[in-house]
């Protein structure tokens, strides 16, 4: 008689391999459907790039900087954002309670530093004193002032690594047919 494991009954790597390749599909599919805009997440000047002539006319009120970007479009990259880290990031990894300028919750610490909040507010005000918005110490999707780049960065990686990859052998080929 064959037993549960050769019956692959409770063969949990396995349940965990198909929840993974899930996972893998869904990041794919995601990545197809919105590799320009995933991979230009942080550039903001791509995003400037999509404001209509009427957006820009909105951009030349007197409060309103050459860097300013209409909500719409903000929103888009957002969304964007929001929905790679959900494919991409453990939960552990991130709060997707912090989004925008939400205000830093008593108790809670840098999801990835694991800084708290009064610990933040004294290196914030030792490093980067006087440097505008960055004053306060703040949490974005979870991510500490010092920590935002950092986490960034494995963003934009985890985008690279989605991107095709290039067959040299056949450029090779071509560019000998051509001699
Ligand atoms: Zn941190």
């Amino acid at each position: 008689m064959l037993g549960n494991w050769e019956l692959g009954i409770g063969n949990t790597p396995s349940l965990f391999r198909d929840a993974q390749s899930d996972k893998e599909d869904a990041k794919r599919a995601y990545y197809d459907l919105h590799s320009k805009e995933l991979s230009n997440l942080y550039n903001m000047s791509f995003w400037r790039s999509r404001m209509t002539d009427q957006h820009k006319e909105m951009r030349s009120h007197p409060n309103r900087s050459p860097e300013w970007i209409p909500q719409e479009i903000l929103k888009v990259r957002e969304q964007r954002e929001n929905d790679w880290l959900q494919l991409t990031l453990e939960d552990s990894e991130w709060d997707a309670t912090y989004t925008g300028w939400s205000s830093w919750k008593d108790g809670d610490k840098c999801n990835c530093c694991n800084a708290a909040r009064e610990e933040t507010r004294l290196r914030v005000k030792q490093e980067l004193d006087g440097n505008g918005w960055t004053y306060n110490a703040r949490l974005r999707y979870g991510w500490c002032n010092f920590c935002t780049d950092i986490m960034q960065d494995k963003i934009s990686s985890s985008v690279k690594l989605m991107m095709p990859c290039i067959d040299l052998s056949a450029f090779c080929e071509e560019a000998g047919k051509i001699k």
